[in-house]
């Protein structure tokens, strides 16, 4: 009995960290909006995303050459607007348009299309809205801001923001201070500290080091991860260095899933990164981009939440992850014993 007892309260004590820290998982993060579904990082698909029950809606966030924060994925503006048309002088000697080059009020006059391949002028996902229809403009932080405040409010139900402070070096070089700006605006609007529904990510890491030893930024901090580069701080004494920054890590699904003999496997990267007190955020789950080991979405969602126990994803389609998470769990492993 005593034996028991004492079991029970040293796992409690053992469990409490991480159970506090990892409360809100799953997480289910709409990657530039419902993008399946809607233009990415338009205000129609962060709405569309806030009705499908996403927890957090992201924001890529690139400065106007009047430092207005922008909601655009890249810092060019050729591959999701029509700026070519509207302005076609204004191209860099590379042939690319760079929002920084454009004030906001030129910015607005342009129209938002669903993703094209420059090469191509074809769109980059078939099957998803059709280029160059309906009306859509580039948004502002704070105009996304208050529109997901907004439907926070008369919903009733809090959808958090995630932004992304895209490449701080390119802005310095332009003699911008990207992360400035930004934490400026989302304090502006009330995200302040961890208790606020946020996380504030970047590629960089010596930007994201800033964050928190600079600038003082209070917020939950995700560190992404991309491939060549990272690889330092990707091992378990490399995520414990994070940790000493950061709450979080954005990997690509490749570094908490590998092929194992034509499975899905975990690696040892989720595990390592909780062992350092690291949520794990990785991108990007896309229902009509599947790996070619699994037999669908529901089973792809299952495989990350449960086998990888990650704690949440970025996907282009909320709704489907969400379904998928609802679903009783299938045997991942079998899943040619599936009906
Ligand atoms: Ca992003």
């Amino acid at each position: 009995m005593f034996f028991n007892s004492f079991k029970f309260v040293a796992f409690a004590v053992l469990l409490s960290p991480a159970t506090a820290l990892f409360a809100d998982a799953p997480v289910v993060i709409a990657h530039r909006g419902a993008s399946g579904y809607l233009p990415e990082h338009t205000l129609a698909a962060k709405a569309m995303a806030h009705a499908m029950g996403a927890d957090y809606i992201e924001q890529d966030v690139v400065l106007s050459k009047d430092d207005h924060p922008l909601v655009l994925h890249d810092i060019y503006l050729d591959t999701v607007t029509n700026v070519a048309d509207l302005f076609p002088d204004r191209a860099r000697d590379d042939g690319r348009f760079y929002a920084i080059d454009f004030k906001l009020d030129e910015i607005k006059q342009l129209s938002v299309t669903e993703r094209i391949d420059l090469k191509t002028g074809l769109a980059v996902f078939p099957q998803r809205f059709p280029i160059r229809k309906s009306s859509f403009s580039v948004p502002t932080l704070a105009e996304e801001i208050e529109l997901i405040q907004g439907l926070n409010h008369s919903t009733g139900r809090e959808a958090g923001i995630y932004p992304e402070i895209k490449d701080p070096a390119f802005h310095r070089q332009q003699g911008k201070d990207i992360s400035r700006i930004v934490l400026e605006t989302i304090d502006r609007y009330g995200y302040r500290d961890k208790q606020a529904k946020c996380f504030v990510q970047c590629f960089d890491i010596a930007e994201t080091k800033r964050l928190r030893q600079e600038l003082g930024c209070k917020l939950r901090i995700v560190q992404l991860v991309g491939g060549v580069g990272y690889s330092q701080i990707s091992t378990a004494d490399g995520l414990k260095t994070v940790a000493q920054y950061a709450d979080g890590v954005g990997p690509p699904i490749a570094r908490v899933l590998s092929d194992v003999d034509g499975q899905l496997q975990p690696t040892n990267y989720v595990a390592d990164a909780h062992a350092a007190g690291l949520v794990v955020h990785p991108f990007t789950l896309r229902a009509d981009d599947l790996p070619r080991q699994v037999a669908s979405y529901q089973q792809w969602v299952q495989l990350l939440f449960q086998a990888a126990e990650v704690d949440g994803v970025f996907t282009d389609f909320p709704d489907q992850t969400i379904s998928a998470l609802s679903q009783p769990f299938l045997d991942a492993q079998s899943p040619a014993e599936q009906n």
